[in-house]
């Protein structure tokens, strides 16, 4: 297979720290593509490495260790040298368990001298025995160690996070996206879109919030055009502006007679508003509640991945509005499970009503929804979860969950990694997803969760 140009991770550390076994971990199944290179050199070993999507080329420098062990002579030097040209990254490895060594304190000396810039991997951490030598690996004075236990898998999310600002933008051409880098400006335009059934609303809410006749409106539904967008300025309560796109699908209106084939055109017409819209208003008519045709429309924004919000409107007209408010929410938290906790607003379009609060929320909500949640803290709350909540044994053997990781956003995306996760029921799923929303800061938005097995 002809690939793009790598970047390349180089692994430096003196002799029995664990080199050989990270760059195994790294390279995994791909050692077949290892490339000896005897002309070069036969103390370095080349691999096509991945870490959780991150691809880049490993170079192992184990065989330097025929030398005199506590020492670096002029070969070895030059031969690190070497390596590291061009290199994008340098992982110098230490043994946590030891501590830090005379040799480990001249490598990393002998590193700080050196362009490229380089990440402390505080390797054998997989009990508490490597406590300590974290500690001391600070100082250093080279950035936070990551500690991990190449041998048993340990600490890899840690190592991609620390990796990926130094290499995730040299990905080659034909690589899969890792995750998606761009920061989410909270100033930028939000695409709102406003769904719902026919006469829920929509365009009265619209022209409402326009203050302009730019649609029409009329207790009968079909008399729009297509689909519109609106750019426009919103001004909050606290006098600041903010720059919205307004999405709305007037097929929606269009194909509103209400039989069973219409009803799921209109379901259709919404996810063409959906596909260009980061939030998504589901719009519910006060005057009929929440129906089945509201819930497959809720169903399919979550599905598509855009955070939704529900509001009630005609709240002017409402009978016994405490009621039918209660209601609706206890219909959203115990029906579909990703409807849980999605925020349930009244308003009116006609007056005016709860507009400001529902557009309020709809910045919250894009903020949630474009949230990043560091990979310790994650691992941190994934600790509680597992130890809450042990996964289960089928047929008496332990399923293993190893680590989590965050590998997109908008929609929030992880990664779980473990053992026999073909057997994790899908009500641990659940949890684990209910949990990330619940306590990470994701409130109602749609979290995708991804099993991957590790050896
Ligand atoms: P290198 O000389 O730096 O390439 O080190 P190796 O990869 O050959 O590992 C040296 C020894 O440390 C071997 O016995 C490994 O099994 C062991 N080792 C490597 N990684 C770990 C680890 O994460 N934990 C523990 N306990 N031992 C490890
Ligand atoms: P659409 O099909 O979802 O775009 O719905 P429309 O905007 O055309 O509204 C359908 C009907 O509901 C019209 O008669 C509107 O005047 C009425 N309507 C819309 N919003 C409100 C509201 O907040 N209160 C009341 N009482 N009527 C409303």
């Amino acid at each position: 297979m002809v690939r793009g140009k790598l970047p390349q991770v180089v692994i430096i550390g003196r002799p029995n720290v664990g080199k050989s076994t990270l760059f195994n971990r790294l390279v995994g199944q791909r050692l077949a593509l290892v490339d000896d290179q005897p002309g070069v050199t036969r103390d370095r070993r080349f691999g096509s490495a991945g870490l959780l999507g991150l691809e880049f080329e490993a170079v192992d420098t184990a065989g330097w260790e025929d030398d005199e062990p506590e020492s670096l002579p002029g070969r070895m030097r030059a031969q690190t040298e070497v390596s590291l040209k061009g290199a994008d990254a340098a992982l110098f490895v230490i043994d946590a368990r030891v501590g830090l060594t005379p040799l480990d304190e001249e490598i990393g000396r002998w590193l700080r001298g050196q362009a490229v810039p380089v990440i402390v991997v505080a390797n054998k951490c997989e009990s508490t025995a490597g406590d300590a030598g974290i500690m001391e690996a600070y100082s250093l004075g080279m950035g936070d160690p990551v500690p991990m236990s190449a041998e048993h898998g340990e600490g890899v999310a840690d190592l991609f996070e620390a990796l990926l600002p130094l290499i995730g933008d040299k990905q080659p051409d034909d690589a899969p996206p890792v995750v998606e880098l761009d920061e989410p400006d909270p100033t930028a335009p939000l695409h709102l879109a406003i769904v719902g059934r026919p006469n829920a609303g929509k365009s009265t809410l619209i022209n409402r919030l326009l203050q302009e006749d730019r649609l029409l409106t009329g207790p009968e539904a079909g008399i729009t055009r297509d689909s519109i967008a609106v750019d426009w300025e919103w001004t909050t309560p606290e006098g600041e502006t903010r720059q919205i796109k307004l999405v709305d699908t007037a097929g929606m209106r269009k194909k509103a007679k209400v039989n069973d084939k219409l009803e799921r055109l209109s379901v259709a017409d919404a996810r063409r508003a959906v596909d260009y819209a980061e939030v998504v208003v589901l719009l519910l008519d006060a005057t009929r509640g929440l129906e089945v045709q509201d819930l497959k429309i809720a169903n399919m924004v979550i599905e598509e991945g855009r955070a939704l919000m529900i509001a009630i409107n005609k709240w002017d007209v409402a009978e016994d509005p405490s009621s039918l408010f209660n209601g609706v929410r206890t219909a959203l938290d115990e029906g579909l499970a990703q409807l849980k906790g999605v925020p349930l607003l009244a308003v009116s379009a006609m007056t005016g009503k709860g507009l400001d609060q529902m557009l309020s929320a709809a910045f919250r909500v894009r903020e949630d929804w474009s949230r990043r949640v560091p990979t310790s803290a994650l691992n941190r709350w994934f600790d509680d979860a597992l130890s809450a909540n042990p996964p289960p044994a089928p047929g008496g053997k332990r399923i293993k969950l190893r680590y989590i990781t965050q590998v997109g956003t908008r929609p929030p995306r992880f990664v779980v990694f473990g053992t026999r996760l073909s057997d994790l029921p899908t009500s641990y799923e659940r949890y684990l997803v209910n949990g990330i929303r619940r306590d990470l800061g994701f409130g109602a938005v749609p979290v995708r969760l991804t099993l991957k097995s590790t050896k």
